[in-house]
């Protein structure tokens, strides 16, 4: 932890287990990657940006991946500071008055300096992590990643050392005086929903393998 990963506002919501912290990495399926673009004054000059990504965890690191040409994957691996964003969404808590309405969630902030991946064994084992990580049991189905693949992917790797988490749960906090209020108050719990598989229609027919079948994500798997 440093002062930047301190929380300011409402402290006693701050999760300092890694456990707990890894729990959340492992479970989320999208994460917000930003950093300060351009600097130096190339294109538009400097500004932030914010970007959606997918990302694995790795031990006490974090995987990004992407093409080569990526902008964002290009100027974090010169060296340029990024933080990596990542909130579950557990619930909607509606409460008395507008004021209090809130949301249940889980999310983590970390901030660091990634760098690449290059020695290609690493790399394999990083891009076979950032599969199953989405869908677990996917690498086994699938052929390997070719050498052209994986020349032709840029993996960053960043250290889960400064990191804060910030967690929401229970009830709406309602002031004294709404208690008697004749509005439904409480919490619509949100999770990931799974539809029916959609086979590709290039494909000839096949059983839905149980990786496929079965996957879930959260808490309602
Ligand atoms: C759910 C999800 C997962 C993704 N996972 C990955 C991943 O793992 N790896 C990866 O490389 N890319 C991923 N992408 C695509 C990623 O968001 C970027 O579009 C891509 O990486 C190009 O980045 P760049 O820095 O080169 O963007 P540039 O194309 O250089 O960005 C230029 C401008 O384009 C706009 N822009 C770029 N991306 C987006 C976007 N997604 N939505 C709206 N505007 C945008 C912004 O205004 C930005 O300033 C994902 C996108 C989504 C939505």
């Amino acid at each position: 932890m440093s002062g930047r990963s301190e929380l300011g506002r409402k402290p006693d919501r701050s999760v300092v287990d890694t456990a707990e912290r890894d729990a959340v990495l492992d479970e989320a399926l999208i994460v917000h990657v930003g950093l300060i673009a351009g600097a130096g004054g190339e294109g538009d000059g400097a500004h932030p940006v914010v970007i959606p990504m997918l990302c694995a965890r790795l031990g006490d690191r974090l995987l990004l991946h992407g093409s080569p040409a990526s902008r964002l994957l290009r100027t974090a691996k010169a060296g340029v500071e990024v933080c990596v964003t990542v909130t579950l969404l557990d619930g909607l808590v509606l409460a008395r008055s507008a004021f209090h309405h809130s949301m249940n969630y889980r999310s983590v902030v970390v901030f660091g300096t990634a760098t690449e991946v290059t020695d290609h064994d690493e790399k394999v084992a990083a891009l076979n992590r950032l599969t199953d990580h989405i869908v677990p049991g996917r690498m086994e189905a699938i052929r390997p990643h070719t050498d052209t693949e994986v020349r032709g992917t840029t993996v960053l790797s960043l250290p889960l050392d400064e990191w804060s988490m910030k967690v929401r749960s229970g009830p709406p906090i309602d002031d004294d005086e709404d208690m008697d209020a004749p509005a439904w108050a409480g919490v619509l719990p949100l999770g990931v929903a799974v539809a029916e598989p959609l086979p590709d229609p290039l494909m000839p027919e096949r059983q839905v393998p149980p990786h496929v079948a079965d996957w879930s994500r959260g808490r309602w798997g």
